[in-house]
């Protein structure tokens, strides 16, 4: 599984629709202080499944709809898709029909946030659990922001398995273990 395309609307600074193809190999993003290559690895991060807005630079969880401008007013919702290239089929059982799974978060000013995959209303868990099987997700050590080296260097014991575990892409595994346990 890998990711292919990056859709945003209405999220962050990123006002109008926009498009960020993800090519194999790396990608680069460069531009000027406040530009939002921030906003960018944070949409991804959003459409993942992450749940705190401390963790998306904001208060609450609205403060990721474009807030306006002077010359333009806010939005009352903001859209993030992340498409994923599922040919290997390695995506969890649900979700292995399709060989291409488009991922969509959708939140209202207000009315929280909504999860489609292909279309289809999908759980906030089981978009969670799609990202952990792919070895990535919201919490990941493959996003980094800034301050989170030297708080690895830092954790816990019990903290750093955790992220040890994540980049051995059994995080699922033990995600599910722990619902399991808890019925
Ligand atoms: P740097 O190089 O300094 O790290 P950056 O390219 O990472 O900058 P970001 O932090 O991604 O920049 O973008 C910050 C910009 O996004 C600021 O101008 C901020 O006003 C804008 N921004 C953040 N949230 C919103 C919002 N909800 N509505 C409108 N603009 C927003
Ligand atoms: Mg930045």
């Amino acid at each position: 599984m890998f990711f292919t395309k990056l859709r945003l609307a209405g999220f962050k600074s990123f006002v109008e629709a926009t498009e960020v193809p993800i090519a194999n190999g790396l990608t680069g993003v460069v531009g000027p202080n406040g530009c939002g290559k921030s906003n960018l690895v944070e949409a991804m991060r959003w459409v993942m499944g992450e749940t705190s807005a401390r963790q998306m630079r904001g208060g609450e969880m609205d403060d990721v709809i474009f807030g306006g401008t002077t010359g333009r007013p806010a939005r009352n919702f903001a859209e993030v898709s992340l498409t994923i290239d599922n040919a290997d089929r390695r995506a969890p059982a649900q979700f292995n029909d399709a060989s291409e799974l488009e991922v969509t978060r959708r939140i209202d000013r207000g009315k929280g946030s909504l999860y489609k995959v292909n279309g289809r209303e999908t759980r906030a868990r089981d978009v969670q659990l799609l990202f952990a099987d792919a070895g990535t997700g919201a919490h990941s050590p493959s996003l980094i922001s800034q301050g989170r080296v030297a708080a690895m260097i830092a954790a816990r014991p019990a903290d750093r398995r955790a992220i040890l575990e994540d980049a051995a892409g059994i995080a699922g595994l033990q995600s599910r273990r722990g619902e399991a346990e808890s019925k």
